[in-house]
């Protein structure tokens, strides 16, 4: 028996058992300090009536012999696909055929799922800082990395170098950890750039329902050529609450080496993944809704007025930052050249309150900290009058 020593060449996942580890500690030593944290990528507001409902109307069903149902179709039962086809011809103006869309239990798994389909012996850009997720899925393959740098000179939305070659692009847009979010210009480079070098573009769309400008893309479709060279993952966590639900989905468009990929994930997926529960497929149809359309936007204008809070406190102290406007995170420069944990144990220390250290997400992160808008209002203006009195 041999062992995938690829699992050796993991870094630890420091980032957030660090964070949690340090903000217990200064609670303990601080008992009457009242923490706020900052630091959360997880959604904060309940799930939508009308998703309830859904569900429970669905579950309903499944306790009764004319209406239970025990396996559905591995990529996803046709009402959830049409609700989501729907969504991409109104919102992006993308046509999509059904059997090109795959119900998921979320992005996460599809990411790293999705490179089952690729040779170990690829060559794989990723942005840097990142969702570690891309990073860590590839390490465990054993495929080369090469860092895609996010920087301010690049505005945090890095472009292709024609002399580097590449055959699986992974892009975030909008983009955790910045919240920075690619042009319909760039992205249309990135697309020649793929189809140029044969490459495969991952185009991680989780925070497309926080673009708030029509003129800005939330769909790697909008752009020309795309169905030619991209994979789209995508998730019903970010826009209705699901984190703990569990749905998302993936597009794997026919055009894709000439259907190549869609068979073979297809071939994946029924072979491997036995299908998301008609209950939370049942939910997510109705997140599509009108009416579900209308709740959903409640909570994501909630976050939205957070960030903007947030926002309006680093401009009024000339702190240099980015997102917040199309996304949930605000990557900021910490103040005073501190490096980004140092940056951490100061604000947790001085202020109670609780943010991500940048380098977590990646050297170019090292001087940076990531904000997010997914907490209670109240406990963000708190947060923000803290920051505001100890940095101004
Ligand atoms: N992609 C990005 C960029 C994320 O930040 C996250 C979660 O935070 C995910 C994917 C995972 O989404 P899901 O909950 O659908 O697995």
């Amino acid at each position: 028996m041999k062992l995938n020593r690829n699992y050796d060449n993991l870094q630890e996942s420091y980032l957030f058992s660090t964070v949690a580890r340090k903000a217990r500690e200064f609670a303990e030593r601080n008992p009457n300090a009242d923490v706020i944290k900052l630091s959360i990528g997880d959604v904060t507001r309940p799930l939508a009536p009308v998703v309830v409902e859904a569900m429970k109307n669905a579950a309903a069903e499944m306790g009764k012999a004319e209406t239970f149902r025990g396996y559905g179709p591995e990529q996803g039962y046709d009402f959830l696909k049409e609700a989501i086809a729907d969504y991409y011809r109104k919102e992006d103006g993308v046509t999509l055929d059904l059997d090109e869309i795959f119900i998921s239990d979320g992005a996460k798994s599809d990411l790293g799922n999705i490179l089952d389909l690729f040779d170990a012996d690829n060559t794989v850009l990723i942005p840097d800082p990142v969702y570690p997720v891309y990073v860590d899925t590839n390490l465990m393959a054993g495929r080369r990395i090469v860092m895609l740098n996010c920087t301010a000179e690049n505005g945090f939305t890095p472009m292709p170098d024609e002399g580097q070659e590449a055959d699986l692009i992974y892009l975030c847009s909008p983009n955790n950890p910045t919240g920075a979010i690619y042009t319909h210009e760039q992205l249309r480079a990135w697309v020649d750039y793929a189809r140029r070098k044969g490459a495969v573009l991952l185009f991680d769309a989780a925070y497309e329902c926080f673009v708030t400008d029509p003129s800005l893309p939330r769909s790697i479709y909008e752009i020309e050529g795309a169905k030619e060279c991209a994979v789209e993952v995508c998730s019903f966590s970010k826009i209705a609450g699901f984190t703990g639900t569990r749905c998302g989905w993936t597009v794997v468009p026919h055009a894709l080496l000439g259907g190549k990929l869609n068979a073979m994930w297809l071939r994946r997926q029924t072979t491997k993944f036995n299908g998301v529960p008609y209950i939370v497929q049942r939910a997510a149809a109705a997140v599509f809704t009108e009416e579900g359309r209308k709740q959903i936007r409640e909570n994501i204008d909630y976050y939205r007025e957070n960030a903007r809070i947030i926002a309006e406190a680093l401009t009024s102290l000339g702190i240099r930052f980015v997102g917040g406007v199309h996304s949930p995170y605000l990557w900021m420069e910490c103040p005073n050249g501190m490096e980004s944990w140092e940056f951490f144990d100061y604000l947790l220390e001085n202020a109670a309150v609780v943010g991500t250290p940048g380098a977590g997400f990646g050297q170019n992160g090292s001087h940076y900290f990531r904000l997010t808008a997914f907490g209670d209002r109240q406990r963000t203006i708190e947060a923000v009058e803290r920051i505001k009195k100890l940095l101004g």
